[in-house]
């Protein structure tokens, strides 16, 4: 089957949704794309990742939980994800279009105000301590990822798809940091383990030096000579930075993550306070503010529900088509409650003659003893209205678990065996115009 290529002849439009325009800017592993939103006219970003790139790497098990997070992220200062779809061999990213270009561009004509540095400075705490608050990491924080939209205010981009980059890296398919390693923290470069909130506020502390200083604490054209002044915290200040300013860099900039200041901290510190700033609540939630009402009521699914919603869904098969697991597990989709699809199992089990054991936040274990035969059922909740119950083999003979499974199981919770069945359907998702 021929491949959607975003510019491939009479075939622009991705998935008949997106129509694809000229390249924004190329990453080492992604391309972005401006596209417009043919139900909207509304401009997106669509971020076009490779998956050759990221075949054979832990990556797999790691994405379905990165979109999960990527997903729920709702902050006036992250990029907006819309949705992921996926081809064999591409995953889409779908975001809010950020219009005013990369703020780096900006301070390469020169250096800011210490006040605008701090307005920008101030925007990007709120949205890393958003994202801390949330056990989420960016770990590399970075010109590229730092957008500005058409009102002067800061975006940042790539929040949970960082730790995708960092796989690649530790994966060993990036030899080398792409851009510059200018921002990364030092228990980076002894590569000991590191603490993520740690290296963000790091990469923060760079970020702002440069606002207001308008080069980089840390260079050198020799790349050792630059990572021994990371590693030593050899920087120096401007003559015309307040001397409030240089106290706060210096403990962002210090070499020390024990002692390096926290992002609650940053809040206090006298230098951040200055002139008008809104009180910063990282735990406010923006989720329901910001969440676009016709997704949560819509009712189709996609690639992107269905990896985002379900947390323990195997999309091995979205993923990787060598990997059949069709006569070990079942999955469908079903517009029952939660709460009834787990009695239905229970009637079932009852009508089996299999031992119920039930998991926590609705899983399900169905033990057959004289079968020797163990199956798990989950159920996640993909919307309001929709949940997948995916079930999946454990133990026992193949054969007469997929008799279980295939006929009555889905039989008895769907009522009727073909109808809403996504086993397939959900690669095909990702896959209709092909
Ligand atoms: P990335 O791979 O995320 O570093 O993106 C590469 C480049 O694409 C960035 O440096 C931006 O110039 C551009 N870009 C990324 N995301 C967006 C977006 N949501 N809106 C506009 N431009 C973007």
């Amino acid at each position: 089957m021929p491949e959607i290529e975003p510019y491939s002849a009479g075939n622009n439009a991705l998935f008949g949704k997106y129509e694809l325009g000229k390249l924004l800017g190329c990453g080492a592993f992604a391309k972005v794309y401006h596209a417009r939103d043919l139900r909207s006219g509304q401009s997106v970003a669509v971020k076009v990742i490779n998956k050759k790139k990221i075949y054979g790497t832990t990556l797999m098990s790691n994405i379905k939980r990165e979109i999960a997070i990527m997903r729920r992220l709702r902050h006036p200062h992250i990029v907006k994800l819309h949705e992921v779809l996926a081809t064999k061999s591409k995953i889409y990213f779908v975001m809010e279009f950020v219009k005013g270009g990369e703020l780096f561009a900006k301070v390469a004509k020169g250096r800011f105000s210490e006040d605008l540095s701090r307005k920008f400075f101030q925007q990007l705490i709120s949205a890393v301590g958003f994202c801390h608050a949330r056990g989420i990491y960016h770990r590399d924080l970075k010109p590229e990822n730092l957008l500005v939209d058409e009102n002067g205010n800061l975006k940042v981009s790539d929040f949970g798809l960082s730790a995708l980059t960092d796989q690649i890296r530790s994966d060993g398919l990036l030899h080398t940091l792409c851009g510059t390693p200018a921002y990364v923290a030092p228990e980076i470069l002894s590569k000991k383990g590191y603490d993520g909130a740690k290296v963000d506020v790091w990469s923060c502390g760079v970020i702002l030096f440069v606002l207001s200083a308008g080069y980089l604490p840390f260079n050198d054209p020799n790349l050792m000579a630059m990572y021994k002044k990371i590693y030593k915290g050899e920087y120096r200040c401007p003559k015309w930075m307040s001397p409030d300013l240089k106290r706060f860099l210096s403990r962002l900039l210090d070499t020390n993550p024990q002692t390096r200041i926290t992002v609650d901290e940053i809040l206090s510190d006298p230098w951040f306070k200055k002139g008008p700033i809104k009180e910063i609540n990282f735990y406010d939630d923006y989720e329901v503010k910001y969440e676009d009402k016709d997704e949560s009521e819509s009712t189709n699914l996609n690639a992107f529900d269905l990896i985002s919603f379900s947390s323990g869904l195997d999309l091995s098969g979205l993923f990787d088509n060598s990997h059949n697991t069709e006569a070990d597990s079942e999955r469908f989709v079903s517009a029952e409650s939660p709460e009834k699809i787990v009695e239905k199992v229970e009637e079932l089990a009852r009508a089996e003659n299999l031992k119920v054991k039930k998991q926590k936040e609705f899983g399900v274990e169905l033990d057959g003893q004289s079968r020797n035969l163990s199956i798990r059922i989950e159920i996640f909740r993909l919307t309001d209205g929709l949940v997948v119950v995916e079930a999946r083999r454990r133990s026992g003979d193949a054969e007469s678990c997929k008799e279980l499974l295939k006929k009555k199981l889905k039989c008895h919770l769907t009522g009727n065996e073909a109808s809403t069945s996504t086993s397939t359907s959900q690669q095909d998702s990702g896959d209709q115009n092909q």
